[in-house]
């Protein structure tokens, strides 16, 4: 018995020691962004997040999500658990729950972090590109403006004459996200997309209360989108997820490398939903600085009236819930790197200004 005590805790010992080097570990490589973007982004994560795709893509509903209602639920199982001990005074069933749930937190940080969260670590697009981010001016966030005005205005007459906007087909449109990848990545070969794994979330009916449009889930590699967003913004919202399936973590890269694999598309409905998220970010970016110059080519009006169509569809879903897990996530990317938390989408802008002035033109 003695005996058997012994090897426990020996064997105790060596699992902890094990865990906290591998976080040593992974905290250590994330100081060298070279070394992630060769040997994790471009070599390992691409190989991992492929077999992850290719053994649960076919799934027609989201695993992931299954998976983090079952570990909701347990964990709910788990802090009833937790109180029956403080007030029955377990204080020794109470510590070995603590510990157990330390060593927990520690397995799933070290497999998130291997399985997609070294990515926020990565050199990134802008490097692959070869791009110079700088901060900008507001007279260079006015010629972005205009000149994604200009392209609003033209898409939207290529979608369709009619006040109101076609709504495709979900399943048609994240086959199409797939096969936009698949055409930019003959001129972009690290934008390859292999292996389609994208699924309405079973969450959607509850997603105004979260404030997502879609999630990539790190344990499953699945995309999820919200499936009762306006129409319109799907396209864009399908394309920024699987942005984060190939290895962007960060919110304004997905958001870069979405815009430029959707601009190119062949069908004017997805280059629209791209000119017009993007927009977005440029207007609320002005709206900050507090600068507003009228000197800008009008917008349709028809593209003013999808516009308000969107925001009424968000005021309806004004509620209090949302802005608290806005807060929590905010939490989240500052800690994975996104030092800007929430305001990380908005730096696609940044992004956009450095390509334009590479490339001319959006
Ligand atoms: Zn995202």
């Amino acid at each position: 018995m003695k005996l058997n005590i012994k090897f426990n805790q020996k064997r105790q010992i060596w699992v902890w020691l094990t865990l906290l080097l591998l976080v040593g570990l992974i905290q250590l490589i994330t100081l060298f962004p070279p070394f992630i973007e060769r040997f994790y982004s471009c070599a390992f994560y691409k190989f991992y997040a492929q077999k992850l795709r290719a053994l649960l893509g076919w799934i027609p509903f989201s695993a992931g999500d299954i998976l983090y209602f079952i570990v909701g639920v347990w964990g709910l199982v788990w802090i009833i658990k937790l109180l029956k001990y403080i007030f029955t005074r377990n204080w020794k069933l109470l510590t070995k729950r603590i510990i157990l749930f330390v060593k927990i937190v520690l397995v799933i940080y070290i497999w998130f972090m291997l399985g997609w969260g070294l990515n926020y670590h990565r050199q990134g697009i802008a490097e692959q590109l070869n791009l110079q981010v700088q901060p900008y001016s507001t007279e260079e966030l006015c010629t972005l403006r205009d000149s994604l005005a200009v392209q609003l205005n033209y898409w939207r007459k290529q979608v369709s004459s009619d006040t109101t906007l076609p709504t495709p087909a979900l399943k048609y449109l994240y086959h199409e996200a797939a096969a936009d990848y698949l055409q930019s990545a003959q001129q972009y070969s690290f934008l390859k997309y292999a292996f389609p794994s994208i699924k309405s979330s079973l969450f959607s009916p509850w997603a105004k209360y979260f404030g997502w449009g879609g999630y990539y889930n790190p344990f499953t590699g699945e995309a999820q989108v919200r499936n009762n967003l306006p129409r319109i913004l799907i396209p864009f919202t399908v394309l920024h997820e699987i942005a984060h399936q190939i290895g962007y973590a960060g919110e304004e890269e997905a958001n870069f490398v979405g815009f430029i694999v959707g601009k190119t598309s062949t069908h004017p409905y997805v280059v629209y939903s791209c000119y017009s998220e993007l927009y977005k970010y440029v207007f609320s970016e002005l709206l900050q600085r507090n600068t507003f110059p009228d000197k800008s080519p009008a917008l349709d009006t028809l593209v003013k009236y999808d516009f308000k169509q969107i925001n009424l569809f968000f005021r309806r879903e004004d509620n209090n819930i949302a802005p608290q897990i806005m807060n929590l996530y905010d939490i989240y990317l500052r800690v994975n790197q996104q030092t800007n938390g929430i305001d990380s989408y908005n730096q696609v802008v940044g992004l956009l200004i450095a390509y334009q002035k590479k490339y001319g033109k959006i």
